[in-house]
């Protein structure tokens, strides 16, 4: 048995084909002086047959899996068409004096570096990219045949060493059960890719290729990340069984696309609504049913630029959210920057304790005109859909009040200058300092709602750092500590005839979903895949059964009881 990475859930049983790299030779000796054009020559012949096969993927890829997924090989062909890159590869050549596939090894590994050390996982990925353009390159100037998976004759489950983009557009779907490969992360293109073409795949195996014969059988479970060559007929059957039983579960789960958050009683109806980082993200949430908007982390908005997002281009980002959910309600937070999120752009200080520090609420408020402008932007959106405002980290009354004061300056400006907004608009607060939710009864006053961050209110309630592994051991979001902050906080808002949503993590974990409910929870918000699980989970349970496990939670003294309580509601195959 081997474990790697579940990148793409399902659970397959079959016979394996291993994806087999050609040996790629590199001339390493430097070459006379008059051999020089004839290698600089050579590889722009091998860019231009680069070229199109890569347009004629691109073609493919539009075709079967849209648009969007087909642009991975625009940005290929990017790279293909940046005179940097490629002048880049010339000045070797013609410098160093070396053939034309030393000299795309060596600038490619300079750039994969690069990429490699970058913090943000999704870029560190990009890596990928340059090494599939750059092994195409470099097998084309030595003529060694691109091996492509679209002529497989029966069905097969892949074990690679990697598997690049243009693998993966290029193989016959019908044919491919599942995928293994030894490289790769969560954010991997294999892992995209399997993920929208719902194949099961687990990545990140270090060995499986040097360990599977071609024809071993192999059992891929993409839900856990185990994988099984040539396993005993125990093992088989436990396996047909359970991928069996997933196939239900499948189906089940989209046909509950449409049908309500209720409880098996219908005595309780709650909303279940996206969180999103950009437009973009709307469409998941729509295809998997969310009834809105439950946080928009605008912090996107203002990254990877040299300068503060303008009020117009922030207008635009938000309205097309609020257009394409309408009616549906959009939860807009104002900016949530500091702690790990600096902006460069910003002159933000070097601080011992970011998290503790001065970022958020705590810095829009020291720094009233980017505040403003934030407010203006969704205040003109709102005219467009149904928005909310929502400030994060707020520790105290006075908080809520000053930006509250930004708010008004923002509508008494629109006023004058005749453009419209919502004048409805409901304004709330993201729980997720201790301080907040101890004092959620003084709060409700000032808000229409709250909305429990629970990403950061464990971290801070605990003292446990989120991201510290470390001590995730001790990040537990069912602490008894957290689960009575949580009660007040729901209990307080409802005394005051507000509501309480949640919009960390927590809200999509399916094992706490149960307890949740029973505490009165109105909104769940989560990432878009999570939603028909948990709807799953308050659809197959009475609100008195979900209102008596929460009752028992709280009362429960250690932590382990109310895991092992939760973990019996969690209800998957
Ligand atoms: C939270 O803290 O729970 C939350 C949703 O916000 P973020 O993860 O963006 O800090
Ligand atoms: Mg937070």
């Amino acid at each position: 048995m081997l474990k790697g990475i579940a990148a793409s859930p399902g659970i397959e049983i079959g016979k394996a084909y291993l994806l087999k790299e050609h040996q790629v030779v590199i001339d390493t000796t430097h070459i006379p002086e008059e051999k020089i054009n004839r290698e600089i020559k050579k590889f722009e012949e091998a860019v231009e047959a680069s070229k199109s096969q890569l347009e004629k993927i691109k073609q493919k890829a539009e075709k079967e899996m849209g648009r969007e997924k087909a642009e991975i090989f625009g940005a290929h062909l990017m790279v293909l068409e940046d005179p940097v890159f490629l002048d880049e590869i010339k000045a070797k050549i013609r410098n160093d004096k070396i053939t034309a596939e030393n000299a795309v090894l060596q600038v490619m590994k300079t750039y994969i570096e690069t990429f490699k050390n970058m913090e943000d996982e999704y870029l560190r990925e990009r890596a990928a990219d340059i090494k599939d353009v750059g092994d195409r390159i470099i097998k084309n100037i030595l003529g060694i045949p691109i091996q492509t998976l679209s002529d497989l004759t029966e069905k097969v489950i892949i074990i690679a060493k990697d598997l690049k983009p243009s693998d993966t557009v290029q193989m016959n779907k019908e044919k491919v059960l599942a995928f293994a490969t030894d490289m790769g992360g969560r954010t991997s293109h294999t892992a995209i890719m399997a993920k929208s073409l719902e194949i099961p795949a687990v990545v990140g195996l270090i060995d499986i290729y040097s360990k599977v014969k071609d024809g071993d059988t192999i059992i891929i479970d993409g839900n856990t990340g185990i994988v099984y060559i040539n396993p005993d007929k125990a093992i088989l059957k436990k396996y047909e069984k359970l991928k069996q039983d997933y196939k239900k579960y499948r189906q089940e789960l989209k046909e509950l696309k449409d049908l309500p958050a209720e409880t098996l009683d219908k005595a309780r109806r709650v909303e279940l609504c996206a969180n999103i980082g950009t437009p973009k993200d709307v469409k998941g949430a729509l295809e998997n049913g969310a009834e809105g908007i439950g946080l928009y982390r605008t912090e996107f908005l203002y990254m990877d630029r040299e300068s503060l997002p303008s009020e117009e281009e922030q207008f635009e980002a938000y309205k097309e959210v609020a257009q394409s959910m309408a009616p549906r309600p959009v939860i807009i937070r104002t900016l949530d920057i500091g702690g790990d999120k600096k902006l460069p752009y910003l002159d933000m200080p070097n601080e011992l304790n970011p998290f503790l520090g001065w970022r958020a609420i705590r810095m829009c408020l020291d720094r009233p005109h980017i505040l403003k402008t934030q407010l203006r932007a969704i205040l003109r959106a709102s005219h467009y859909g149904n928005i909310r405002i929502m400030y994060p980290m707020i520790s105290r009354a006075e908080e809520i009040r000053k930006a509250n004061s930004v708010l008004e300056e923002a509508k008494q400006e629109l006023e004058k200058e005749g453009i419209p907004y919502d004048k409805n608009l409901q304004v709330g607060i993201m729980v997720e300092i201790p301080s907040a939710a101890v004092i959620a009864d003084i709060l409700a006053k000032e808000v229409d709602f709250f909305s429990i961050g629970t990403n950061d209110l464990i971290q801070y309630t605990l003292a446990v750092d989120r991201m510290n592994e470390h001590v995730s051991n001790l990040y537990d979001p069912l602490h008894p500590a957290v689960l009575r902050l949580i009660k007040q906080v729901i209990d307080a808002s409802h005394k005051a005839g507000k509501w309480t949503g949640m919009c960390g993590e927590m809200a999509g974990d399916v094992s706490s979903t149960a307890i949740l409910l029973g505490m009165g929870l109105d909104e769940f918000s989560m990432s878009a895949s999570s939603i028909p699980h948990v709807k799953r989970i308050i659809r197959s349970i009475t609100y008195d059964e979900a209102r008596q496990i929460a009752r028992e939670a709280l009362n429960m003294e250690n932590i382990e009881d109310i895991k092992k309580l939760a973990e019996s509601y969690k209800i998957l195959p």
